[in-house]
Order: C-alpha cells, then sequence, then structure tokens
C-alpha cells in the first residue's frame, strides 16, 4: 500500500485585508449563480406580476434591515452605513418606477427588468473612477441578487450552518455575506476579489476577522478541508504548509495577539516621544458616525472631516440645516477634542453621476475642490455658516482643499469674513477666532508655503494628491501603482519645505493623507517635525505605540538620512531596516 503523500507547499500573496493571522481547515464558499430569463408576461398576468415585484421589494427592505440589525449588534453603528446605503439603492424611485412601467408596457417579467437596471446602474458607477464608487457598484450586485432571490423564492444563502472553525474562501464576499456569518467558526477569510479598501475589507476590520482579498484564483487552488494559513498584515497566504512554517506562524500569532493587547493600554497616554515633544494624532472621517471609533480607538481629535461624503451619500446637496446637524454631531461628541472640517472636495473622481459636472478630459487637473466652492459662492457661503454655527464650542477649524494660488486663500478669506459679519447682525454665535487652514497637495502650493502661511492658521498636507501631482502619477490608476510612492525624494523634499515655511510664520503643520497612518513612514514624519498625524481610525493605536518608542534626536537624525537618498525604494528600504532595528520585538507590521 503507497502512503499518501502530503501536497507541496505553495505561497501566495494577496492584498491586506484585515490584519491577523489565521490558521485552520479551508471552507470553500461558491454561490449557486442565478439565471434571469427575460421571461413574456401575459396582460392578464400583469397585476399579478406588479404585485410579485412590489412584494419581492417588501420582502428584500425586510432582509436588509435585518441584516442592518445585526450589523449594529455586531459591529456598531459604523458599518451599519453600508446597509443604509443598500435601503437607499433598493428605495431609488428610478427602480420601481422604471420597473413598474417596464412591465405594463413590454410585458417582461420583474426578475429581468430589475437584472437589466440593475447592471446598468452598476456599470455606470464601475465606469467612475475610484474606490467610493466601485463599492457603490457592488453594493448594487448585492440589492440585485437580493431581490432576485426573493422574485425566485429562493433562500438566500448564507454561512450560517458552519460546524467548526474553519478559513472561508470564496469568489468574494458580500457586506451581507459578512454580516450573516457565524463569527464563532470563522477564523478567517480569504477571496479572489476585492481591493484593501473594499467593503469586504472595511467589514472584516470591523469584525476583527483576518482576511487576504485580490487572491485572483485562491478557489482553483484549495480543495474543502486542506489546511491553510493566512496573514492579514501582509497579504500572504500559505497553503499545505510545512510544519516547519506552520511552527513559524503559530508563534506570530501569539506575538501579534500579544502585542495588540499591549496596544489597547496605551489609549489613555499621552502622544508624545521619548523626550516628552508632543504629536497630535487625530483621525481622518468620512461621515458623523465614525466618531466612535475615534473615540475608541484614542483619537486627539478629528483632523480631517471629508464633508463631501455628505453630498456623495445622499446624491445631492446638504442644505446649511443639514449641514449643521451633521457637523454638531461630530463636534459635541469630540468637544473639547478639535474637530477640522475640510470644505467640500468635489471634481476629480469625487462625482455623482447625476451631479452636474462639465466633461472634461483632466478631471483632476480642472475644475475641483476649492476652485468649485470659489465659483459656486452660495454653496461655499452655506457651508462656511453651518460650520460656524457649529463652532460655538471652540473646538472647530476649517480647512480648505486644493489650494494652488495665493488669491484663492484671499477671496475664501473674505467671504468667510463676510459670513461671520452676517451672522453677527442676526445675533447668531460662533467663534470669532475660528482658525482657517489650507491643504498643502500640490507642488505649488509647497513651493509658495512662506507666502501662503501668512494668509492662513494652520496647514495639513493631503500627501495622496502631493505624491500624484508631484509625480504626475494618477493616485487610482494601478498599470502604473509602482510609480506613485509617498517616499519619493521629491515629496519628501516638499513636505520638509512646508514644515519649515510653516514653523518660521508660526503655524502648525500637520499630515493627513494615507502617509500619516503608515507606520513604516512614522519616524520620518516625526522625525520631519510634523505637528499633528490624521489617519484612519484603526492605525491609531500601532501609530502612537512607534511615537512613544522614540526620541526627537533619533527621529530627526532618521529624517536627514531618508533625505539623503535618491529614490524612493531605496528609502523605503532604509526605512524598513531602520525600523526592523528599533522594534525587533514588533514585527507584526512588516512581514
Ligand atoms: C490627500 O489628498 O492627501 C487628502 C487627504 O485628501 P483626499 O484623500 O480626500 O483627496
Ligand atoms: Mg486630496
Amino acid at each position: 500500500m503507497t502512503a499518501l503523500r502530503k501536497p507541496h507547499q505553495v505561497k501566495i500573496t494577496g492584498i491586506p485585508g484585515s490584519p491577523g493571522i489565521a490558521i485552520g481547515p479551508t471552507y470553500l464558499f461558491t454561490k449557486n449563480r442565478i439565471t434571469v430569463e427575460p421571461r413574456r408576461i401575459k396582460e392578464s398576468k400583469v397585476p399579478a406580476e406588479i404585485k410579485r415585484f412590489k412584494d419581492a421589494l417588501d420582502k428584500t427592505r425586510q432582509a436588509i434591515k435585518g441584516t442592518r440589525a445585526r450589523a449594529v449588534e455586531q459591529t456598531g453603528d459604523i458599518v451599519a452605513r453600508i446597509f443604509d446605503s443598500h435601503l437607499l439603492i433598493l428605495d431609488d424611485v428610478m427602480l420601481r418606477e422604471e420597473t413598474l412601467a417596464r412591465i405594463k408596457k413590454e410585458k417582461i417579467c420583474a426578475d429581468a427588468l430589475v437584472d437589466d437596471f440593475m447592471q446598468r446602474m452598476y456599470r455606470s458607477l464601475k465606469a467612475q473612477k475610484g474606490e467610493f464608487f466601485s463599492q457603490r457598484a457592488d453594493d448594487v450586485l448585492d440589492v440585485a441578487r437580493r431581490i432576485i432571490y426573493n422574485l425566485q423564492g429562493l433562500a438566500d444563502e448564507y454561512l450560517t450552518d458552519l460546524k467548526k472553525a474553519v478559513v472561508v474562501i470564496a469568489p468574494e464576499l458580500s457586506p451581507s455575506d459578512i454580516i450573516h456569518l457565524d463569527r464563532r467558526y470563522v477564523l478567517g477569510i480569504a477571496t479572489n476579489l476585492g481591493g484593501a479598501t473594499s467593503h469586504t475589507a472595511i467589514l472584516t476590520r470591523s469584525l476583527g476577522v483576518p482576511a487576504v482579498t485580490g487572491l485572483k484564483n485562491i478557489t482553483d487552488l484549495v480543495c474543502e478541508n486542506q489546511e491553510i494559513i493566512i496573514n492579514g498584515n501582509s497579504g500572504k497566504v500559505v497553503l499545505h504548509p510545512t510544519d516547519e512554517v506552520l511552527n513559524e506562524y503559530k508563534n506570530k500569532r501569539k506575538r501579534a495577539k500579544a502585542f495588540r493587547t499591549r496596544l489597547r493600554k496605551l489609549r489613555g497616554l499621552p502622544t508624545e516621544t521619548t523626550d516628552g515633544r508632543r504629536v497630535h494624532l487625530a483621525a481622518n472621517i468620512e461621515l458623523p458616525v465614525e466618531t466612535k471609533s475615534v473615540i475608541e480607538q484614542g483619537g486627539e481629535g478629528v483632523g480631517l472631516f471629508r464633508t463631501e461624503y455628505l453630498y456623495l451619500t445622499r446624491g445631492s446637496l446638504p442644505s446649511e440645516e443639514d449641514q449643521l446637524k451633521e457637523y454638531l454631531k461630530i463636534t459635541e461628541a469630540l468637544n473639547p477634542k478639535s474637530v477640522v472640517i475640510r470644505t467640500f472636495d468635489l471634481g476629480g473622481d469625487k462625482v455623482m453621476p447625476g451631479m452636474e459636472f462639465p466633461k472634461e478630459s483632466n478631471p483632476f487637473l480642472g475644475w475641483r475642490a476649492i476652485r468649485v466652492s470659489l465659483d459656486m459662492t452660495d454653496m461655499l457661503r452655506a457651508q462656511f455658516s453651518a460650520i460656524l454655527r457649529a463652532s460655538t464650542k471652540k473646538n472647530v477649524h476649517i480647512l480648505l482643499p486644493l489650494i494652488s494660488q495665493l488669491e484663492e486663500v484671499k477671496r475664501a478669506r473674505k467671504i468667510l469674513n463676510e459670513v461671520m459679519v452676517e451672522l453677527s447682525s442676526r445675533g447668531i454665535p460662533y467663534d470669532e477666532n475660528i482658525k482657517l487652514g489650507i491643504m498643502i497637495e500640490v507642488p505649488a502650493a509647497a513651493l509658495i508655503a512662506d507666502e501662503l502661511a501668512r494668509e492662513c492658521d494652520f496647514f495639513s498636507i493631503g500627501t495622496n494628491d502631493l505624491v500624484q501631482y508631484t509625480l504626475a502619477v494618477d493616485r487610482g490608476n494601478e498599470t502604473i501603482a509602482d510609480l506613485y510612492s509617498a517616499y519619493h525624494p521629491a515629496v519628501l523634499k516638499l513636505i520638509r519645505l512646508t514644515v519649515e515655511a510653516g514653523h518660521k510664520a508660526n503655524i502648525p503643520v500637520a499630515i493627513c493623507g494615507e502617509m500619516a497612518g503608515d507606520p513604516l513612514a512614522a519616524l520620518l514624519l516625526v522625525g520631519l517635525e510634523l505637528d499633528q498625524l490624521s489617519m484612519s481610525p484603526v492605525v491609531l493605536p500601532e501609530i502612537k505605540k512607534i511615537i512613544r518608542s522614540i526620541d526627537q534626536k533619533t527621529a530627526r537624525e532618521i529624517a536627514d538620512k531618508a533625505l539623503t537618498f535618491h529614490t524612493s525604494k531605496d528609502v523605503e528600504k532604509y526605512l524598513l531596516r531602520t525600523m526592523k532595528k528599533l522594534f525587533a520585538d514588533l514585527p507584526v507590521w512588516f512581514n
């Protein structure tokens, strides 16, 4: 008799979705494809078809509300907003009206009409640039699947009947799939599709389930019940691991767990270097519901509230009163911590279908951000007025995006002053000393930072755009993604220039691009003397840990040395070497 040979170990790499290491047997979750035939219906059956369609919408609404309640219970309000957007898609007037009209006129079954409508909506969202629209497009498919399941009387297939702890392998998982999975038995998740900021990644992070996405064909590589390791920090996946690799990862998992427990203890401690230089550690948020997570993660304020999401999620311009309500939710919950509210950064990739924006061949170099606000002064006045009215507790700052000309700051300041005068004349209170800051996210602004510093109260460096405009590399284009690096010497020089100009004029300088939350960049940024780092709430504890482990002199030396290299790769390699040397016991970030 021949002994069964163990298959060879295989290592593959995807995109880190949610941190943590999972080791266990695989569970393949591939759903049945739904088939939709454009069936003709008789005239006499039209009323019954209309009823079938309306019933399916009602059932789907109930189901989404159920999933939403489950999401609130498991993860809090933050992820529930994903299901709020599902309800908005479901209750889209066009979906209802168009389908009803077509059932009556074309006499085609509702399944095919819903499918057709949703596919068109999906394609139009996918055609837009940016992760935001890509996520919305995936949501559309999730809702479409639920409506069609209900029309066809099928039960939704969810991962609720797991009997033992497994690592789930799937082509992709929708937000509803994730919320319905039985967490007691899900050790980790690995999917073919998805990116770092997809809803799958956001949800798995909130649930604390390690995940790797974007593995392309993992479902073809594994069978049921095989041993697998997934590392949600590095995106690495090992199939059929050898005993040696298995032990190595078990050790790593133990260390990572202990590390996270230690980080929790830092929450109440100040963010300062070992020799006492304070760094203000703040969070970036897109919607007021995220305020809770800022507090949970120990954020010392909000360094960037991207108000355009109020516009984008509702699909129309929020009124002054609507804005005031949303701003107060954040400023009151965080008081006395500070909140930086950025005026609408619309245009570029942040355009909703249906919004009246001119067709431009280069939208990122076109009518966007402050340029839109200064042309639509009624919109800007209403926004300034709402922000000012939310500032009575004196913890609000205003931030202007994409400044490239001195006149833009002067014009915005003039309008702000006029709005203040008007509020005073109506006896409405506000913070008369409210700070007005500007984003430094184009090289021109960094190069004239000394002049700009005289016209504003603080700088916030937006490296996401600064990298794109300095290197002429589209931040959303995968083809040239390897050229997009915040470690490029040109970017580092512009950051240093901005900090020096700001400090010479006695104004604080923050950084609120993704770079601020990159553990590898933390020492460099502290060394460059940034006063505030603002990042996604989940990374706050790690960055605090790094800052609290170094003295300012060493950080400065690291920054000086980093600026001597000539390529992004060399800077990155140097920082990685330095981090590994300084944090020998904390390898969880880097392998
Ligand atoms: C940036 O450009 O770095 C930034 C923070 O703004 P956004 O990512 O919203 O463009
Ligand atoms: Mg920007």
